[in-house]
């Protein structure tokens, strides 16, 4: 009876090897596409110009879209003519996909590390004397 219980446990341990194997395919295929990725995010910005009689100082104030970014630990912005805000916007999105799976991979490597260590210690023997 206690004999069997590493063969258990080894082999629940191979199936959720397998199961993140699996899962870190699934995670890699955002990184196998060819789309181009934007870092950043794209909103609507609604700011003041400045100009004292301007009507955005009666509260309506300047829309424009904007990309913010952060580049070498500055906040970078840029304003999207409207024909680009659409292109812009989805490769931004899948740069958000692309930097999620980066987060997941660490995850699953340090699932695989620790499965593979604890099936190394259930397989392991003591040398032949
Ligand atoms: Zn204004």
């Amino acid at each position: 009876m206690q004999k069997d219980r590493p063969r258990e446990e080894l082999s629940r341990l191979r199936s959720t090897l397998g199961n993140r194997l699996a899962e870190l395919r699934r995670v890699l295929r955002v990184v196998f596409g060819r789309s181009a990725l934007v870092k950043g995010n794209v909103y609507e910005l609604a700011r003041k110009c400045g100009k004292p009689n301007c009507i955005c100082t009666r509260g309506e104030l300047h829309r424009s879209m904007v990309l913010t970014w952060s580049e070498k630990g500055k906040s970078r912005l840029l304003s999207l003519p409207s024909e680009r805000v659409a292109e812009v916007q989805k490769k931004s999105k899948e740069y958000l996909r692309f930097r999620r799976a980066r987060a997941r991979v660490t995850e699953i490597h340090r699932d695989l590390l620790a499965l593979l260590d604890r099936i190394e210690h259930l397989r392991r023997e003591e040398p032949l004397r």
